[in-house]
């Protein structure tokens, strides 16, 4: 099986019950906090492993409480974390959010040892770049670092995906030179090429992605499905699987990975964003983000049940 290496974030996620959101300088009581592993690096890397593949992470994590909980949930997902980073002058990266009673939240992230993760770490573990076939990336660690990453993944002839979020306000236009694959969803597209009314324009948006050097452009347009704009396969839509959706979280989070799941089994783009869009039509259908993701086996069940149900 193809190895598959993700370079990303790991954060802890506190979240927080409240009736109303805070306003400035006012104290509230709440009854509850859960502290639910997250950070986009982590949940892919987590996605990959329940989806059964040869998955290694690299990040950064602080020497505390968080990391402990955050590697148990990773290894619980078959994840290599032996070359997660433990830095001693930081915290592991953590989001703190309340959520109202009309289910509006707020959110601060502090980046903690996300933001440390460095060029010099890419060196160090440079063997794990060697050894992978697909490398994933997100922009949840300095942009410096993936620059530098991808361009030595891309020159060791590597798969590169890009999972474009959150977008900087600087993308750098450099990057789109080492991706094999981006998968924006139609908010970070439009950030990406200023073009607004994005549904209507994704053609467009996605040539002027090519014109930049990205063959591959894989758009996640939650319930309305996927646009896919490959150099080898050409242009288009896949619907999504209707679902009664109560959290996205991780939607995106879970169809980057298994679409390099996927293609680590030598599928093609197309059929490696088919099953994805089931992957992550289970993913909204449940709580939480690593929590939400299925195994290999309960999509495929899935898959034969939809099946199934389009036959009768
Ligand atoms: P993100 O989490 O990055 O905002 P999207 O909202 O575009 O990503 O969702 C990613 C994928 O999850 C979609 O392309 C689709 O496959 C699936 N998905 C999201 N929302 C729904 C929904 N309401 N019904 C069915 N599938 C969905």
């Amino acid at each position: 099986m193809k190895k598959i290496l993700v370079i990303g974030s790991l954060n802890l996620d506190m979240v927080v019950n409240v009736d109303h959101t805070p306003a400035t300088g006012e104290t509230i009581l709440s009854n509850n906090m859960e502290m639910i592993p997250g950070g986009k690096g982590a949940n892919q890397a987590c996605a990959a492993g329940y989806l059964g593949a040869d998955i290694t992470m690299l990040g950064a994590v602080g020497c505390d409480m968080y990391a402990d909980i955050q590697m148990a949930s990773l290894g619980s997902a078959g994840v290599d974390t032996s070359r997660i980073i433990k830095r001693t002058e930081t915290t592991t990266g953590t989001a703190l959010i309340t959520v109202n009673s009309d289910g509006d939240n707020c959110i601060v992230v502090v980046s903690g040892a996300n933001a440390t993760l460095s060029c010099s770490d890419i060196d160090d573990n440079i063997d794990l770049l060697k050894e992978a076939d697909l490398i994933i990336f997100q922009l949840e660690i300095p942009l410096e670092t993936v620059c530098y990453g991808a361009k030595k993944a891309k020159a060791l002839g590597k798969t590169v995906i890009l999972d474009p979020a959150p977008v900087p306000k600087e993308f750098p236009k450099e990057l789109y030179r080492y991706v094999d694959i981006i998968k924006p969803n139609e908010t970070e597209l439009r950030m990406l090429t200023g073009i607004d009314r994005i549904e209507s324009h994704l053609p467009e948006a996605s040539r002027q992605l090519r014109s930049q050097g990205v063959k591959n452009i894989l758009v996640t347009l939650g319930e309305k499905g996927v646009y896919v704009d490959s150099e080898e396969a050409g242009i288009c839509r896949i619907p999504a699987i209707p679902v009664d959706a109560i959290d996205t979280t991780a939607a995106g989070d879970s169809f980057t990975a298994a679409l390099a799941v996927m293609l680590a089994e030598g599928k093609s783009l197309q059929e490696a964003a088919v099953f994805a869009n089931y992957v992550s039509a289970i993913v909204v259908t449940r709580k939480g983000a690593q929590s939400s993701i299925p195994t290999l086996q309960e999509v495929q069940q899935y898959i034969q049940h939809i099946e199934a149900e389009k036959a009768s």
